[in-house]
Parts: C-alpha cells; sequence; structure tokens
C-alpha cells in the first residue's frame, strides 16, 4: 500500500481560479513513478490554511489514523503554509503511530516559474516511506529539508526556504531522493485528542504596553499564553494583571523573541521571569508562544488540571 496523501489547500494548489485536487497535483511531479507504491490520495475540500480550525485538522488526523491502520507506510498532508507550523504541532501532540505524518506545501503557486509544491510532495513522500522517518511523529518537509514539527517555523512570508527550526536546525535531508536523518529529537508520549474546545489568548508584550488591553484580551478566555521580552519579562505595569490572571486561569509564560528559553532563576526585578514565576505563570521553556498556545488549547480541551498543565509544560516546554 502507498503513503496516504491527504490535500487540505493552500498555495500548492492554487492555479489562479481552479484548484488542483490531488490527481492534478501529483500528474505535474517528474519523478513521483520512482516511489514504490503510488500516492493514495485523499481530497479535502481546499480552505486557506488561515482558515483552518483545531475541529478540521484533528478530523484529518482521525482519517490519516484509519489510513496507517489499514496498512499506509506513512502520510503526507498538504497544505497552505501559513498556520503549518501550529498544525504540525498539534499533529505530533496527539498522533499516537510509529509511521511518520509528514506536512508540506508550496511557497509558489502552480502558475509561477519554479512552482516548488512538486518537489515538495515528492520529497514529503519519501520521507513518509522511509524507514529512518518511523517514531518521528510530525515532521515537515519543505525545500528538501527535513524539520521536526515541535521545532519548526515559518520565518519568510515569500522564501521558499521558509520553514527553520531556529533552536534546533532539520533533523535531516533528502539528498538525491535518499532521506538522511540527521538527529532525533526526544519527542514525549503522545496526548489525548482534546475532546472540547477551549479559549486560548495569546498576547505579545510590546513597548509601553497596557494592562487595559491584556485584561480586555483575557476576558472569557479559558487560558492565556504570554509572549514576554526577551527571557521572559513584562513592563512592570502589567505586573498585577497578570499575577491576577494567573491566580483565575493558566497563563504561560513564553519569549516574544523567537528562538531560545524563557529563564527561571536569572533575574529579579519586578516583571522579570522570577517575578512572573512566582505570580503563579508557568514555564513555558523553549516553546514558541504560537506552539505553546496550541499546547495549551489541547491540554484544556481534553480537561487537565492547572497542575497537569504546569508538568506537561515542563516535560514538552
Ligand atoms: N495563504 C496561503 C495559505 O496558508 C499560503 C500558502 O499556502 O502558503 O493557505
Amino acid at each position: 500500500m502507498g503513503v496516504a496523501l491527504f490535500t487540505l489547500g493552500g498555495t500548492i494548489s492554487m492555479a489562479g481560479r481552479d484548484r488542483l485536487d490531488g490527481a492534478a497535483l501529483t500528474a505535474a511531479i517528474p519523478g513521483l513513478e520512482t516511489l514504490d507504491e503510488p500516492l493514495d490520495i485523499h481530497d479535502r475540500k481546499p480552505v486557506g490554511s488561515g482558515s483552518l480550525t483545531f475541529v478540521q485538522v484533528l478530523d484529518v488526523a482521525e482519517s490519516a489514523s484509519a489510513a496507517v491502520r489499514a496498512g499506509a507506510p506513512g502520510v503526507v498532508i498538504t497544505q497552505g503554509t501559513d498556520t503549518l507550523e501550529e498544525t504540525a504541532y498539534l499533529l505530533d501532540l496527539i498522533w499516537p503511530h510509529e509511521e511518520p505524518l509528514v506536512l508540506t506545501g508550496a511557497m509558489r503557486n502552480p502558475t509561477l516559474a519554479g512552482h516548488d509544491g512538486p518537489a515538495n510532495v515528492l520529497a514529503a513522500a519519501r520521507v513518509a516511506a522511509a524507514a529512518s522517518t518511523r517514531g518521528l511523529g510530525a515532521l515537515v518537509v519543505f525545500n528538501d529539508e527535513i524539520h521536526a514539527a515541535r521545532w519548526v517555523r515559518k520565518t519568510h512570508s515569500t522564501s521558499t526556504a521558509t520553514f527553520v527550526s531556529p533552536d534546533t536546525g532539520p533533523v535531516g535531508h533528502v539528498i538525491e531522493g535518499h532521506v538522511r536523518v540527521l538527529s532525533a529529537p526526544p519527542r514525549p508520549a503522545p496526548l489525548p485528542a482534546p475532546t472540547a474546545t477551549a479559549r486560548v489568548a495569546l498576547h505579545t508584550v510590546t513597548l509601553d504596553d497596557e494592562p487595559d488591553s491584556l485584561a480586555a484580551l483575557a476576558a472569557g478566555q479559558d487560558g492565556l499564553v504570554f509572549a514576554g521580552f526577551g527571557v521572559g519579562h513584562a513592563p512592570a505595569v502589567l505586573v498585577p494583571a497578570l499575577g491576577e490572571l494567573a491566580a483565575r486561569m493558566p497563563v504561560v509564560l513564553t519569549s516574544r523573541t523567537g528562538a531560545g528559553s524563557v529563564l527561571r532563576s536569572t533575574y529579579d526585578a519586578p516583571g522579570s521571569e522570577i517575578d512572573l514565576l512566582s505570580r503563579g505563570l508557568i514555564n513555558g521553556g523553549l516553546l514558541h508562544p504560537y506552539k505553546a498556545r496550541v499546547l495549551l488549547k489541547v491540554l484544556l480541551g481534553s480537561g487537565a488540571d492547572h497542575d497537569a498543565v504546569s508538568v506537561a509544560f515542563a516535560e514538552r516546554g
């Protein structure tokens, strides 16, 4: 049985007003016939990735699981790149199989010279079929690089090299059609898929920030991710509001810098990480704020309490 391919839309399928389905997309891939088995195509309604929901992604995960249980050696999902770093992490958190789940897309649509979709799909299919990627969870394959979902980021609005893993680098490469895995980051056990929708806001702190806007954003939420300055700092004026919120809901402290970790014991001033953590904020570690929000939604959506959330972030942050 071949690798299962699920198509969800995005730039990779946008041929002017037309949308390429899986058959049309794969018809234009030189070298696809060198795969051991043809792809087993499942088309979903195309949707811009900015409009994808957790429910839709979890639904694809169920179908992907069914494909693996039926014998697929791995799965490829094509989608828009805008939210791919978040959907990939969501899928990685809950994916229970040894078979890899590989996400890809394109930065140049099929009407443009140098459309990168065909090369990305072929590379993704090779990665999904490779024995060396078993157990690696959800992966993002782009530009012949293999990235772990936990670490990968979209870092450029148009470049075909937009996907990078700032903290770790790629886990491997596709070289002359061969899959080379160079490192395998640790992957904690899968979490239960959320059964309810939890509301989690993300506040990115900015210069001369206002407590009122933080409080307004957090109203009616079940949790909050706070993307602080540098190693996890907030302006002193925001500290009382953050402390009050942390007494009501999980508030996860992350860094807005995009790489590196929040600290826990280096700075001790109003709004520093020592101050914020002592007021009940949860240390998000190395998790990027977007990924921390995905993790918090998954945890709260499956009924985790405050202690369980803290334990999960200590393990995965
Ligand atoms: N806006 C598109 C989307 O995310 C961009 C892309 O596909 O790369 O669906």
